[in-house]
């Protein structure tokens, strides 16, 4: 009786690890383009986070105990081919400047010339051809921001 009853929840649990497995293909199936980038734009903001880890807010300098985040200096709707430029993202604290002053770019400027060098700011600062990723080229990128976080992640352990 017992084994019998264990042999059944085995095969259901089988069952209903099959049915979350090809729940989750056709999820990915159906994704659209935007939901590729938006989760590589997940994975690219956090290896932002990692590699920024213990650095002062980009904007405002701040080193609290606050919640941080990756913040774009030229916007992702400004200049979406930069949106995984790692140039372009820093560690950003979150209420204050990437919520509060919607990236406060005019504390940004000065220290991200700091951080990385006029030239490099004028060159963000200036046109940029657009890019246009393929999915697969964004399942990629997802792919290796992941590895790369998870990468870092290990280093700090
Ligand atoms: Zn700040």
């Amino acid at each position: 009786m017992v084994l019998a009853r264990q042999a059944q929840e085995k095969q259901r649990k089988s069952f209903a690890q099959r049915e979350r497995r090809e729940i989750k293909v056709r999820k990915e199936k159906l994704k659209s383009r935007a939901d590729h980038i938006a989760d590589t734009q997940r994975a690219f903001n956090a290896w932002i986070r990692e590699r920024d880890a213990g650095q002062p807010c980009i904007s405002c300098g701040t080193t609290a105990d606050v919640q941080y985040c990756a913040g774009h200096y030229r916007t992702t709707a400004a200049a979406p081919e930069l949106r995984f430029e790692p140039l372009n993202v820093h560690l950003q604290c979150n209420r204050n400047c990437n919520m509060g002053k919607s990236g406060n770019l005019l504390g940004y400027r000065p220290r991200l010339i700091e951080k990385i060098g006029l030239a490099a700011v004028e060159w963000l600062e200036g046109p940029h051809e657009p890019k246009k990723y393929t999915i697969d080229e964004l399942k990629a990128l997802t792919a290796l921001y992941w590895a790369k976080t998870k990468e870092l992640k290990g280093r700090a352990a």
